[in-house]
Order: structure tokens, then sequence, then C-alpha cells
């Protein structure tokens, strides 16, 4: 079976990844699955760039088909941050609960209680062969200063999906209806479905 790699270290989008790539007809490996794999340098502009180079750089590295994602949050009232600086919003050594803090600080900084926001998702495919796909998704929703819910990761605890319900209270299911990467895995499924015939 052809094998390909889910070009990320982040367990939790891995997670939300495999449950819908399981579909195909696929060996499906991380880069857990990998000793020593060094780090892509995600300076692009975009997150379609950064799935690129990071989907480019595995594919190198492994030698088998890589999936990348470059992933963020746009929120309205810091004119489109964190964006494609969603991972490392509070520094170089953010996690979710220092980046989280910074979102409220420069919420709190402005005098917003909350704001249009909106979850993109790019993913980036790159087979052995040199075949690039890729495919974006998107949410809308509102970034309030309240959190709620223990699920997803990252900025979902505050990211409204309604008037009172948050991403991090969805199941993992449940997200990948709705979400940006889910989106975004959806459309990539149909355009891998084409190429499937040649992997068997
Ligand atoms: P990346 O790993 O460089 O793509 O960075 C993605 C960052 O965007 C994550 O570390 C989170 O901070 C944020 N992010 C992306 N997708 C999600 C999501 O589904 N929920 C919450 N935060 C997300």
């Amino acid at each position: 079976m052809k094998k390909i790699v889910l070009a990320s270290k982040n367990i939790d989008k891995v997670k939300e990844m495999r449950r819908v790539l399981g579909s195909l007809p696929l060996e499906i490996l991380s880069l857990a699955d990998f000793d020593d794999m060094p780090d892509a340098v995600e300076d692009g502009l975009t997150f379609e760039e950064n799935a690129l180079i990071k989907a480019r750089f595995f594919a190198a590295r492994t030698k088998l088909a890589c999936l990348a994602d470059d992933s963020g949050l746009e929120v309205d009232a810091l004119n489109g941050l964190p964006g494609v600086y969603s991972a490392r919003f509070a520094g170089y050594h953010a996690d979710d609960s220092t980046n989280n803090q910074k979102l409220l600080d420069e919420l709190n900084l402005r005098g917003v209680t909350e704001s249009p926001a909106a979850y993109r998702c790019a993913l980036a495919f790159v087979d052995t062969d040199g075949t690039e796909i890729i495919t974006d998704g998107k949410i809308s929703g509102t970034i309030k200063l309240v959190a709620k819910g223990n699920g997803g990761f990252g900025y979902d605890p505050y990211f409204y999906i309604d008037a009172d319900r948050t991403m991090a209270q969805l199941s993992v299911d449940e997200k990948n209806l709705i979400s940006h990467r889910g989106a975004a895995l959806k459309e990539m499924v149909l355009k891998l479905n084409e190429k499937v015939l040649q992997f068997l």
C-alpha cells in the first residue's frame, strides 16, 4: 500500500487529519515515525506557501509522499493577526496557553470584548513524482474573552462557532464536519481519490 507522511508534529492536527484520510487506501505515517526529523523553516507569507514549504521539505527527506497543513487564526480587531504567526504569537517558545493569553492581552489592550474571526487552513500534498496539490478551508466565528470547553487545541476555547458554543466543545468528528481543516481535508480527499488508482 502506498505510504503518505502527515508532515506535522502537532498530535491534535494529526488526529484530525488521520480521521478524514482513513477512507483512502493509504498507509498513513506521521513525523513521529521518523527519528531526528529537523523542522522546516516556515518563512512563507501565506498559509499556502508555508504548507508547500513543509510538504516539499519532508517529501525530500522521507522520500515519501507528504501532506502538510498550515493553519491559523485571523482576528478582525487585530487586523488579521495572528495569521501565519498563530503558532508563535507569544514568541519562539509559545504554547497554547501563552498564545491564548497574548490573544486576550491584545484584545484587552484595544478594549475589545469580542471580534469576528476566522480559522484558515491550507493543505499541500507533494508526491514522489513531483505532483503537487493544494486545497484550502475556512470557518468564520467570533473570538470572545471567556473560554469554554476542553476539546480541540490552540485557540479553540475562545473561538465561538455560534452564540454560545466554542470549537473546544466539539468532538473530533463534529469539528471535522465544520472546521477549516475538515473542509481542506475533504477537498484533498476528493482530489487524491482521482489519483488513487495510480496508488493501488
Ligand atoms: P502551524 O502548525 O504552523 O500550522 O500553526 C498553526 C497554529 O494555528 C496552531 O498552533 C494554533 O495556534 C492555530 N490553529 C490552527 N488550527 C487550529 C484549530 O483548529 N484550532 C485552534 N487553533 C488552531
